[in-house]
């Protein structure tokens, strides 16, 4: 069904078993099992998908090596058993990452860890080379369980003298490094927009519609509103999945709830174009500690390299933005790390931040607030509405699978249904059959190259961004005659026709900032702006006014939230 589809059922048909409210990965990650699972669920995300919380992320897949310190066992044997399933699940878009920890000191965070197992000590402290040491031990134990098989190589320990060799501009004073395996997302949004897409295509009752916001309610009725053209619906729900994320609290005070789950911190990234740092670094994540203990690290992504992040108390998650403090002290830690590397402000081509939805807590440092997820239930008793409301407070990306698992059981269970699906081990989107060696993909590509016409090359670039679902793209881009945008010589005029057509695109920055990298590669430019607005026209059929307002839309999205002013 289309977006005008899935209105006209609901104006029908306001009756609905689940409504989820949010389409960031949590919310996205339920609605897929719930669909999986026949029941009959309406997703509503008052923005474009995945661009809360979920698209603020530091692209890691990972199992949380410094939560082994708080003590949470549970957490990180769950984290890293998700970070290899996503692996498997989605290679497309998460491949395994070695990690080095470069290392300062021999014997600091000694007594420390203890202490803080048993929270006798809030000060944070960089950690030395033997409290890693036998993090890492754990972690690779955690990771060894994954069906008697690894996923990821086991950690190493490299000398000084052989880590100085291998990375030239490494900072002379360390002890060694340590290289230990997780996981990156290329690009979470894409990949939680492709889980969306599969679970519509699974069960046709199941319909996603973003720029539809939930906006009050009251006994069984709650009002949408369609952000597009400001009509309301009355939606009749047995069930409501409140995945808001940092705005859970805020969603529940329109359902006339007043929680308090959320605790929110805020986390920042840059981007960073410089061709010696990314060559330096290479397919290495850098991830340490500075001197209070506060985590940074510096990622390859793609030609770019991902800097973050910072861990700071905030209210309100709209308010969320890269600050002057947060770039310098950024940049100083890549000093710390590669002294040589002369890297400038002028190097940031894209800034971002976001709200970690953490549970609301009373620790004295942000980082020692739980990363793990529960499920909170309201119930009418306290209003007059008519149905319960879960609320899926904290979680990490990585383990999303898992703790919409545990949301569908409890929502199966109200519905007095039983699962005949599971998510285990079900591929996401281009994953799926996506080839596990280099000579199988050349092989698909040349048979898929004879079958559509696509150049080799083409249909190299088309894998990389999507995996398997370039053949559907490559097919579409066959079936009339194609052009290579003038501002975009990568991209072809009908691979973004097939984007705006089946991926739910209503806007021009969904496409540059979700549904493709342009925008965090910092590639977008004022003349690719004019020239995509025609091409989104003539697909979606805007004036010359919606034209205007889109590019202008897009100009203040960049300047305001990502620092790129063009
Ligand atoms: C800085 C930072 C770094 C992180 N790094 C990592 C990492 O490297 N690895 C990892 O595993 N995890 C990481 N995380 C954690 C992870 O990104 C989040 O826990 C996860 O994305 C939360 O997803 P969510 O769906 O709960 O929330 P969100 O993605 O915020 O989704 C909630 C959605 O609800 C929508 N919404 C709100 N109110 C309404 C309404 N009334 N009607 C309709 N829609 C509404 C919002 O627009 C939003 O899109 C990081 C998080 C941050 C902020």
């Amino acid at each position: 069904m289309d977006r005008s589809d899935i209105l006209s059922s609901l104006k029908e048909n306001p009756n609905v078993s689940v409504l989820v409210i949010g389409g960031g990965i949590n919310g996205i990650g339920t609605f897929r099992d719930l669909a999986l699972n026949g029941v009959d669920v309406l997703l509503v995300e008052q923005a474009d998908f995945c661009s809360g919380a979920s698209s603020a992320s530091s692209h890691m897949a990972h199992g949380g090596i410094r939560y082994l310190e708080n003590g949470e066992f549970r957490l990180v044997r769950e984290a890293v058993q998700e970070r290899n399933r996503l692996i498997q699940n989605a290679p497309h878009l998460v491949k395994p990452l070695p990690t080095v920890i470069p290392i300062f000191k021999r014997m600091s965070g000694l007594l420390n860890a203890p202490a803080k197992f048993f929270k006798l000590l809030d000060k944070p402290s960089e950690r030395g080379s033997l409290v890693i040491r036998i993090g890492l031990m754990m972690y690779d134990a955690y990771t060894g369980a994954q069906d008697g098989r690894r996923v990821v190589p086991e950690h190493s320990f490299l000398s000084r003298k052989k880590s100085l060799e291998k990375w030239r501009p490494l900072n002379p004073d360390i002890i060694n490094t340590a290289v230990y395996y997780d996981g990156v997302i290329l690009q979470p949004e894409r990949l939680a927009v492709e889980a969306l897409l599969d679970a519509e295509a699974e069960n046709p009752r199941a319909r996603a519609l973003n720029y539809v916001s939930m906006i009050g309610g009251s006994e069984d009725t709650l009002l949408l509103r369609d952000e597009m053209t400001d009509t309301t619906y009355d939606v009749r729900p047995r069930l409501v999945i409140n995945a808001a994320g940092p705005w859970i609290d805020f969603t529940n005070r329109k359902l006339g709830f007043s929680s308090g789950f959320i605790g929110g911190t805020k986390g920042s990234h840059l981007v960073i174009h410089h061709d010696e740092l990314r060559q330096t670094i290479g397919d290495h994540e850098f991830f340490f500690e500075n001197e209070d203990g506060r985590i940074v690290l510096i990622l390859p992504l793609y030609d770019r390299v991902l800097i973050g992040t910072s861990d700071i108390p905030v209210d309100n998650p709209d308010e969320a933005r890269c600050t002057d403090d947060e770039i310098e002290y950024f940049l100083g830690m890549v000093r710390r790390v590669f002294p040589g590397i002369q890297l400038t402000r002028d190097n940031i081509v894209y800034q971002y931040s976001g709200v970690r939805p953490l549970p609301r807590s009373n620790a004295k440092r942000a980082g020692q607030i739980s990363r793990d997820h529960s499920i909170e239930v309201l119930s009418g008793d306290w209003t007059n509405l008519r149905f319960p409301v879960f609320s899926l407070v904290g979680g990490k990306w990585t383990s999303f699978r898992a703790f919409s698992e545990q949301v569908t059981d409890k929502a199966l269970a109200y519905l007095d249904l039983s699962r005949k699906k599971d998510t285990k081990s079900l591929p996401i989107g281009g994953g799926r059959g996506y080839p596990s060696e280099p000579e199988e993909l050349r092989r698909q590509i040349e048979s898929l190259s004879a079958w559509t016409g696509v150049s080799g090359e083409r249909l190299n670039t088309l894998f990389q961004r999507y995996g398997t679902r370039a053949e559907a793209i490559a097919t579409f881009m066959n079936g009339g005659t194609d052009q290579i945008p003038r501002t975009l010589p990568d991209y072809s005029r009908r691979e973004i026709n097939f984007l705006i057509q089946r991926e739910k695109i209503l806007h021009l920055d969904d496409f540059l900032l979700r549904r493709s990298i342009l925008g965090m590669q910092g590639r977008v430019t004022r003349e690719m702006l004019d020239e995509l607005a025609l091409l989104f026209a003539n697909a979606l059929g805007w004036n010359r006014e919606q034209i205007r307002a889109e590019v202008t839309r897009t100009l203040s999205i960049l300047a305001d939230r990502h620092g790129v002013r063009l």
